[in-house]
């Protein structure tokens, strides 16, 4: 394999027996007046011979129902690899198109890793483990001979609210404790936590001691509890308080982090199931330009500094601005460069203050909860529910920055743990390939 590909000889259609060298793993553009051969040589030669190549390493049985490509009329290419090609096409500008998507190569990708994909944990970078029903009850009667433990199914893991009704839930299902926070809780009627705190809920299945005389009552337990915790148990050791996740999905061995059976749709982004939530599988999200909203510093609110809302126009938004200005001693005439930086980013950013606003129209002052959510809320909201037109116009305030919670890459942080058993992928890879050219 060479630096180049290196093509002598071409006399495909109108090309007059030419020799050219194209540097690998660059972005070549070939240009030229209409009919001068452009696609006669990447399309007709370089593209034609890759595929006929290519279509060689089947069987003979393979090759009589796909017919023999004709050589194209070429002395030599050297340093050409597998050849894939995309039709020129000027309409399509979805941002969720790649050339991976396109040509379909995406597909077989994302088959190949949700099939031979080994998954590690994002947290601890150790493989991930997956265990039987069967594999679970013989480690526990095993590990824990003898000893007291406590099963429980996991049902609520680092997330906010007062899951009342999940208690009660729990308790019409005959359970009378869960182990809330760490601590293990009686559930009483009424029982709710503390909604704007995160919570972790176990329900406790069953506290016993692992013998051989228990088998039947620890088979009942796993399964109920594998159950209930939707394919997850924790056993803890009564005495020592150690604590072992069983899962019969993927899961890191000492943190306990699960991740879902991967499937075809884990590895799209655009897909819910593989999409990066925060910018939906696009890998960047829109970011307001400030430079762009308040364009000259030295204007003033009431003269039309912040630009998408214009001059002063009496209306209730400039109100509100006007309301937090005076606050300060300040006013809608004050340059936006002598407004303190605290101000102003209430301004932008919203408050919810009371503050007395002086109504001149209907000659009244009236104390107000003051409602407002700032400039940089109001645009969000014109661009995300407005129709094109001012979607158009908002959207001159936003630059696209890279997302900050996949890095660009598009996917759900989980199935972008999952890495490929080398042997097997180069293997899948060829089947791939060949599947690629055939359909
Ligand atoms: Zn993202």
């Amino acid at each position: 394999m060479g630096k180049y590909i290196k093509v002598e000889g071409a006399r495909v259609h109108n090309l007059k027996d030419i020799d050219v060298e194209i540097p690998r793993n660059k972005l070549t553009v070939i240009t030229g007046l209409s009919g001068s051969g452009k696609s006669s040589l990447a399309f007709d030669t370089i593209y034609a011979e890759g595929q006929r190549r290519y279509i060689e390493t089947f069987s003979a049985y393979a090759r009589q129902f796909l017919g023999n490509l004709e050589r194209p009329d070429v002395d030599k290419i050297t340093g050409l690899s597998p050849v894939i090609s995309i039709e020129q096409k000027t309409t399509n500008k979805n941002p969720r198109s790649t050339v991976g998507t396109v040509t379909e190569i995406y597909d077989f990708l994302r088959l190949l890793f949700a099939r031979a994909g080994i998954a590690y944990s994002y947290n601890t970078g150790e493989k991930m483990v997956q265990y039987t029903t069967e594999q679970i009850i013989k480690i526990i009667s095993e590990q824990y001979k003898n000893k007291k433990v406590i099963i429980k199914a996991p049902v609520i893991r680092s997330r906010k609210g007062h899951y009342r009704e999940l208690f009660v839930n729990i308790r019409k299902k005959g359970y009378l404790q869960a182990q809330i926070d760490g601590k293990i809780t009686e559930l009483t009627p009424g029982l709710k936590l503390d909604r704007y705190k995160i919570h972790n809920i176990e329900i406790v299945i069953d506290k016993l001691i692992i013998n051989d005389k228990n088998t039947e009552r620890i088979t009942n337990s796993v399964n109920t509890g594998l159950k209930e915790g939707k394919g997850v148990i924790t056993v803890t050791e009564y005495e020592t308080k150690n604590t072992r996740y069983f899962s019969k999905n993927l899961m890191c061995p000492s943190t306990g982090l699960s991740y879902d059976i991967p499937e075809p749709n884990s590895f799209s982004f655009n897909s819910p199931k593989g999409a990066c939530p925060k910018c939906k599988g696009l890998g960047t999200i829109s970011k307001t330009d400030l430079d762009k909203v308040i364009p000259d510093l030295t204007l003033s609110i009431k003269n039309g500094a912040i630009k998408p809302i214009g001059k002063d126009d009496n209306s209730l938004l400039f109100k509100q601005i006007d309301a937090i200005l005076r606050a300060s001693g300040l006013d809608l005439k004050t340059p936006v460069n002598k407004i303190p930086k605290d101000i102003f980013d209430k301004i932008l950013y919203g408050s919810n203050e009371s503050i007395v606003i002086d109504n001149a129209s209907l000659g009244i002052k009236s104390k107000i909860e003051l409602d407002y959510d700032g400039i940089l809320y109001f645009l969000e909201r014109h661009t995300k529910y407005s129709g094109s037109e001012s979607k158009r116009i908002t959207n001159n305030y936003f630059t696209d920055e890279i997302c900050p919670v996949c890095e660009g890459k598009r996917l759900k942080k989980n199935p972008c743990g999952l890495n490929l058993r080398k042997k097997v992928s180069m293997n899948l890879l060829n089947l791939i390939y060949r599947n690629f050219i055939l359909f």
